[in-house]
């Protein structure tokens, strides 16, 4: 098969690791991709939400298979376009990513669903939306309604703090378009998982879960960021329950999508909270999530390239994914300055080093070549993941990874895991 895989982050360099080792692989090609994953294929430089142009290429180069990594050109119609040229894609239709591409149209899903999910309205005036959390009162969740880059989300623990991301995202617009309008809820306590399941129509298979790290700082404090680190299988959260989790969190969704006449292939990624009532809708992705794929795919112990031409194809009998019995961590190292203003240009070494740890893999995400060296080039830099037959060994080794690397500008979180 020849596949064109987009996206340059880490979890698309864990992705592109596991589908070159496939059998069945003839040819892959990366759009754009980064210096770690330029020995595992053909480096194509062409933005990853440029879907024409990759559409264009996919034809070119008689593509069997396009797997998208991340969600934005999933929302602005790669799948769709895929489909009119007559090629398998990965991934759902435009329609059907809008329960990535807008936080209300999810909220409006669950609800006609039955899905337990946390109580909101929606906004367009910052008037109205004010004088809502001055009735509410903190602890209060603020949401710009659109795409925002994985910041719009803010998790206010005072009023004032409210009313700030109020008129940050409704009166300065400060995400622009993506915060025309916001969504306010109630504020979700519990330990938070993700759930991944390769959906079609209205049937999902399991494929697993893991636990993301989301704030900046060691015990979960700080900003949101993408996500700092991940482990899998989650702690208190086994299979049983995530098998129940996708009867109560996905099939119905599935089946609501369905009613709507836009049904969703591809990979579901629901953001669950483990509330003292029970799991609890945050929201869902429609692909992978990074660092957790980076976590999971560490574990896989099936061919990745024909599960995922059956799961494009809506063949999910044949999307069965099969995972070791080890434990997996992953730990992000980010640029210092992280989620703002990360400092860019410091030259990384130690991969191989790290590498050479038992168990270990590195994956590279914000990376660029500069005269032949290696240096940071975005935010979240490089995902260091450990496995281990037991959550304690996976941490140590990728700690030992993560101390393998010579790179000043690095921060990271000593707590992934525990
Ligand atoms: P989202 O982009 O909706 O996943 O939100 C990003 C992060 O904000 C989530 O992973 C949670 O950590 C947090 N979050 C979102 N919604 C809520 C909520 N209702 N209650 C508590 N935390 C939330």
């Amino acid at each position: 098969m020849r596949v064109l895989l987009v996206g340059s982050g880490g979890r698309e360099h864990a992705l592109a690791a596991c589908l070159s080792r496939s059998p069945e692989l003839e040819a892959l090609f990366i759009a754009p991709g980064n210096p770690g994953m330029a020995e595992l294929g053909t480096l194509v430089p062409l933005a990853a939400d440029d879907v024409t142009t990759l559409v264009r290429f996919a034809k070119e180069q008689k593509i069997d298979l396009v797997v998208p990594g991340p969600e934005a050109p999933l929302v602005a119609g790669l799948a769709d376009l895929c489909a009119e040229a007559g090629i398998a894609c990965a991934g759902p239709s435009q329609a059907a990513s809008a329960l990535e591409g807008s936080k209300s149209f999810t909220k409006d899903v669950a609800d006609a669903a039955g899905i337990p999910t946390a109580r909101w309205e929606r906004f367009e005036e910052a008037e109205p939306a004010l004088a809502f959390v001055r009735r509410r009162g903190a602890p209060i969740v603020i949401k710009a309604d659109g795409l925002a880059a994985g910041k719009g989300v803010i998790v206010a623990q005072t009023l004032e703090e409210a009313e700030a991301a109020i008129i940050d995202i409704l009166t300065d617009r400060s995400f622009g378009a993506a915060g025309a309008s916001i969504v306010i809820e109630e504020c979700l306590v519990g330990e938070e998982v993700s759930l991944f399941a390769f959906c079609s129509d209205d049937e999902a298979v399991l494929i697993g879960a893991a636990r993301d790290h989301k704030r900046i700082g060691e015990g979960d404090t700080g900003p949101n960021t993408g996500g700092m680190g991940a482990i899998s299988p989650p702690p208190r959260f086994d299979r049983a329950a995530q098998e129940k989790a996708l009867d109560i969190m996905v099939r119905p969704m599935l089946a609501e999508m369905v009613r709507r006449g836009t049904p969703f292939r591809g990979i579901i990624f629901a953001g669950l909270m483990l509330t003292a009532e029970g799991p609890k809708l945050i929201e869902y992705n429609v692909r992978f999530g990074d660092p957790e794929a980076q976590a999971l795919l560490i574990r896989l112990d099936s061919d990745l390239l024909p599960v995922l031409k059956a799961l494009a194809e809506g063949r999910l009998d044949d999307a069965a994914i099969r995972f070791t019995d080890d434990a997996s961590i992953s730990v992000v190292l980010a640029a210092r300055g992280y989620p703002c203003t990360p400092v860019k240009g410091g030259a990384i070494r130690g991969i191989e080093r790290a590498d050479a740890v038992p168990g270990v893999q590195v994956f590279q995400a914000g990376t660029a070549m500069q005269d032949g060296k290696l240096v940071a080039s975005g935010g979240r830099v490089l995902t260091v993941c450990a496995t281990g037959a037991t959550p304690e060994e996976a941490r140590a080794r990728a700690y030992q990874g993560v101390a393998a690397i010579d790179w000043d500008d690095g921060i990271y979180r000593r707590d992934i895991g525990v």
